[in-house]
């Protein structure tokens, strides 16, 4: 089962499309709209996206490129028959694969398993967890426990860094170099700030922590909290 939003203005085929992946025990949500669609696509954390490239409010390939601004999220795209041009620059653009109207379901189901096996066998591996943490660095996505956390680019980064090195402390020079690219430049601040930002959102402090301990003098390390 996954996680798919649908994005199509043609309410019959949305409903056909809905209604076929819900019976095939897909959890779907719909939208007529592109931003619609796109908020839906952010929202949810889908494990697939289905949209339509002529949409009432925004060109397909456009809303393409928003999704892809934001999540790393599969993209199958529909089109009407005979724009081939139009597939490639949706490709290009950062689909995923592509179904012609007028297409089957069952065609469509096919193209949708294909698409979450690829999805599957990338991104698991590439998970890491600690504790209730898991953050999956390609769809840039953080989790404690079931709550998907809703961080910065730069917390996501500082939380990827220190779980990629659990149990090992990390200076403030390193996160500097590493998160924000400043090797030699940057404040010890900057890191200060935004490691408070991140304990507040996993519901600790500094004087109480769970897994962002500070060691003094020399940086954080992140720990699992049973140990
Ligand atoms: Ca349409």
């Amino acid at each position: 089962m996954a996680r798919i939003v649908l994005i199509e203005d043609d309410v019959d085929i949305r409903r056909l499309v809905a209604d076929a992946l819900s019976n095939s025990g897909h959890d779907v949500d719909s939208a007529g709209k592109a931003l619609e669609g796109l908020e839906l696509a952010v929202k949810d954390h889908p494990d697939l996206v289905i949209m339509d490239l002529g949409l009432p409010d925004v060109d397909g390939t456009e809303l393409l490129r928003m999704i892809r601004a934001v999540s790393e999220v599969p993209v199958v795209v529909i089109t009407a028959r005979g724009e081939d041009d139009v597939v490639v620059s949706t490709l290009d653009a950062g689909a995923d694969d592509y179904l012609v109207k007028p297409f089957s379901v069952s065609q469509l189901e096919a193209r949708v398993r294909a698409v979450l096996r690829r999805r599957e066998s990338g991104v698991e591996g590439d998970r890491l967890s600690v504790g209730e943490l898991t953050l999956s660095p390609g769809p840039r996505e953080a989790f404690l426990g079931n709550q998907a956390l809703d961080l910065t680019p730069k917390e996501f980064d500082l939380l990827r860094v220190l779980m990629e090195r659990t149990g090992q402390v990390v200076s403030k020079r390193e996160l500097l170099a590493e998160v924000w690219r400043e090797p030699y430049g940057g404040s010890d601040h900057t890191v200060d700030v935004h490691l408070s930002w991140l304990r507040s959102k996993l519901g600790e402090t500094a004087s109480d922590p769970r897994y962002l301990v500070t060691v003094h003098g020399v940086g954080v390390k992140l720990v699992s909290p049973d140990k």
